[in-house]
């Protein structure tokens, strides 16, 4: 069981107070003038993106339990080393969400949770499928995700605003990692994967260094 303290700010009357909270106990009150200042909601599970040093690809799959015991459970068949939890996301039904991000991932599928993608794409890849933050990311890679992403926003914006006043058509950006992927077959992104360091610090220069 996992117990919390946290410390809250009331809304009514600004006192600060403090809550223990646990898979028992999800609200809080203030306690000073006892409005209600937290009610937590308990996920059913998380729909993970794992990766090791020595394997190219990642791990997608879910979750009911502790994730970072689920990486534990994976590691060490076979390969030296172990899978290190890159990024969560909460899940109502993680079955579910499994299954949709396995669906949409086909293309990049190797056999069973395993897809032949770089961690930074493959988190990408996930928290848009799924629409949601995700409850844990990995501090290594968390800057080369979020600049993923911000290229993917521009790019969208790109598409909307058209050519520009002139009529002359914006030059097109350059090819980022992601449409790499998209547009390679499973073979070439196993070729590519192959060339590539899999390992995501290295990703994440490569990402900057252009
Ligand atoms: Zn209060």
């Amino acid at each position: 069981m996992d117990v919390y303290q946290v410390t809250l700010i009331c809304a009514e009357c600004r006192c600060e107070s403090k809550a223990i909270l646990s898979n028992a106990v999800s609200e809080a009150l203030c306690g000073a003038c006892g409005a209600k200042v937290l009610k937590a909601r308990r996920f059913a599970g998380v729909v993970y993106v794992m990766s090791h040093r020595k394997v190219s690809g990642v791990k997608i799959g879910m979750t009911r339990h502790d994730v970072f015991r689920r990486a534990k459970q994976i590691s060490g068949t076979g390969v030296p080393g172990h899978f290190t939890v890159m990024a969560a996301f909460p899940s109502s039904n993680p079955m579910k969400d499994e299954r949709k991000v396995h669906e949409r991932l086909v293309r990049a599928h190797l056999a069973k949770e395993h897809f032949e993608l770089d961690p930074v794409v493959a988190v990408a890849k996930v928290r848009s499928i799924l629409n949601r933050e995700p409850a844990f990311l990995d501090r290594d890679i968390e800057p080369a995700v979020s600049q993923l992403r911000q290229e993917q926003r521009q790019k969208a914006l790109g598409r909307f605003a058209g050519p520009d006043a002139t009529g002359v058509a914006k030059p097109p950006s350059p090819v980022s990692q992601e449409d790499l992927f998209s547009r390679m077959e499973p073979k070439e992104i196993a070729d590519h994967a192959s060339r590539t360091p899999s390992h995501s610090a290295r990703f994440i220069s490569v990402l900057f260094s252009s």
